[in-house]
């Protein structure tokens, strides 16, 4: 069969014939409908420091956004069946650890991460475990339950863990990625009053704007003080920080009005720097890190958005690819301004 796999420690990937992997006990084979190329997997492709962090032995098959058909279950699978029509979660926690036994599976750091440190789904055959694979109803198109993991990214970050609730309040969002695309989606679905991004690419704010946004700000000069105005000074109920660059964070942190919450899913390696320790104490903003979706209640919530009818994630979608043209998706991927959203590849 066909995989694309990382076959060196250096940019790029290769398409080649591998032998169909046989499942482990507690693991089923999956026949792939559609897989999704996630920034992670751009950062795997271009090799850059990112992704040297997980890949640690090579060949490895890429990928981990996907949906497809269970073909074969091992010995030990209970829940699953032959036919059934899955995706999964891409946190493969190890269920023993003080975060699994917390109800913390999604920061799980003694298991495996699906596509990132053991084999992926972009092959025409991989294997899963059961305990993470996700039952997708038969309503939902592939295209869309790829994309519902990376989605679930996009609902946590939104809806947060403790204060969900949306209805009425201000929502701004720094950074045009496809999660952050998403995201603008998922607030207004979820009766958000008020929904602005701050972007740098013309193309995503307009999708953005498309799937719910009530306005889409490019960042350069000048924009502090628009954003200034729509909130009268006080800054929004809550900021999703999914930029990844320190100045995004501080000005996230600024423009989360006082007792208000910052969802931080933007990645970056330099400190974390609150310019006035005591005054943020006061402030009471809260800062909420979003790693990967909590299993499995973000799933559910992606589950219940998608079959509310109040929110259309499809314009997302920008690109659809073969399996085998995978070079022209990391293309579409990386492309200079930045246009794409999120892109397809089907076998
Ligand atoms: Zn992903
Ligand atoms: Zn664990």
């Amino acid at each position: 069969m066909k995989a694309v796999v990382k076959t060196r420690k250096a940019p790029g990937a290769e398409l080649i014939d591998v032998s169909v992997p046989e499942p482990g006990t507690d693991e089923v084979l999956v026949k792939l409908m559609t897989g999704s190329i996630c920034g992670t997997d751009v950062h795997i492709y271009a090799w850059d420091s990112g992704a040297q962090v997980y890949i640690k032995n090579v060949p490895q098959v890429l990928g981990h956004e996907f949906a497809g058909t269970i073909v074969e279950v091992g010995k030990e699978v209970r829940k699953f069946k032959a036919g059934d029509y899955v995706s999964a979660e891409t946190h493969i926690y190890c269920g023993k650890c003080v975060q699994c036994r917390n109800d913390q599976r999604h920061i799980c750091e003694t298991g495996r991460i699906f596509g990132l440190t053991c084999n992926g789904c972009f092959a025409e055959y991989f294997t899963v475990p059961e305990r993470v694979l996700w039952k997708n109803s038969s309503q939902l198109p592939p295209e869309i339950a790829a994309i519902q993991e990376p989605m679930g990214n996009a609902v946590y970050c939104a809806l947060g863990d403790y204060d969900k609730n949306l209805e009425g309040r201000s929502v701004f969002i720094i950074g045009d990625g496809p999660t952050a695309i998403m995201a603008a989606g998922v607030a207004k679905a979820e009766g958000a009053r008020l929904v602005i991004m701050l972007g740098r690419h013309d193309r995503r704010m307009e999708i953005a704007e498309r799937m719910g946004a009530d306005r889409a700000l490019k960042d350069g000069p000048g924009v502090e003080e628009i954003v200034s105005d729509i909130t009268a000074g006080k800054g929004f109920d809550v900021v999703l920080e999914m930029a990844g660059s320190p100045e995004a964070v501080k000005l996230a942190l600024r423009w989360t009005r006082i007792g208000g919450r910052m969802s931080a899913f933007g990645i970056h390696g330099e400190p974390l720097v609150i310019d006035n320790y005591g005054q943020y104490v006061r402030s009471g903003k809260k800062i909420l890190p979003i790693s990967g979706r909590l299993i499995w209640r973000t799933w559910e919530e992606v589950r219940r958005l998608l079959e509310s009818g109040n929110l259309d994630i499809s314009p997302v979608i920008t690109h659809k690819v073969r399996l085998e043209e995978f070079e022209k998706g990391f293309a579409f991927m990386t492309q200079r301004p930045k246009v794409s959203g999120k892109v397809i590849l089907i076998p």
